[in-house]
């Protein structure tokens, strides 16, 4: 804990400095032109990975980047899907966000838990519901050709791509017929490469692709 006070005062007498000005512009009021979901894992650091200072990015994290389907609008439970739920509702009707991203990532503790079999995840039972919020795209990949002759490695990042697929197709499910619709991508990031993969439309397809000048 130590460590990250030092980190405290390191920032409060050293970095702020540099920053001070927008953090006075930004005491009272926030613009973020972005909705950034993505992986809770330490890896990911959404400002330092699109270079962007504090203000810009509205960051919904969560293990494995889902976005739960939208309840319905009589629902009264107090899960982490609505949780989840409020957080979107409130960057896209509140903050009028420009852009959604959802940003998947390479070694995914949640995606190797929704490949992995149910028993040995058993001890951890909120991973394990949590989880299938993934599971569509699980059977997505496993009924795509070639599937089984890629290595464990390939399986796992074509996974993550898959779960991102599904999830920029849900986020759509918030968007409903509001008016002024946000641009929403999706991302993969690939940490030992320190690269992001985004899906896009190219002629008739929809594939991944690096993000390049
Ligand atoms: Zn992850």
């Amino acid at each position: 804990m130590n460590a990250l006070r030092q980190g405290v005062l390191r920032f409060r007498y050293r970095t702020y400095s540099g920053y001070k000005e927008l953090f006075e512009k930004l005491s009272n009021t926030q613009k973020p032109s972005t909705l950034f979901i993505t992986c809770a894992d330490s890896r990911i650091d959404p400002n330092l990975l699109t270079d962007s200072v504090p203000g810009t990015l509205f960051v919904d994290r969560n293990a494995g980047n889902f976005i739960p389907e939208p309840r319905h609008p009589n629902a009264t439970d107090s899960s982490v899907s609505a949780s989840e739920e409020a957080t979107i509702e409130f960057a896209i009707k509140y903050l009028k966000v420009a852009n959604i991203v959802i940003c998947g990532h390479s070694d995914c503790g949640a995606m190797k838990a929704l490949m992995a079999d149910a028993e040995s995840i058993e001890h951890l039972p909120a991973v394990g519901s949590w989880i299938e919020n993934g599971r569509p795209a699980l059977h997505t990949v496993r009924a795509e050709k070639g599937w089984s002759a890629l290595t464990p490695a390939k399986q796992l990042e074509r996974l993550a791509k898959a779960n991102v697929e599904l999830q920029v197709a849900r986020v759509s499910k918030y968007l409903g017929n509001y008016k002024k619709k946000p641009q929403v991508a999706g991302w993969y990031f690939n940490i030992g490469h320190g690269e992001v993969h985004e899906f896009i439309r190219r002629g008739k397809k929809d594939i991944w692709a690096p993000i390049e000048f």
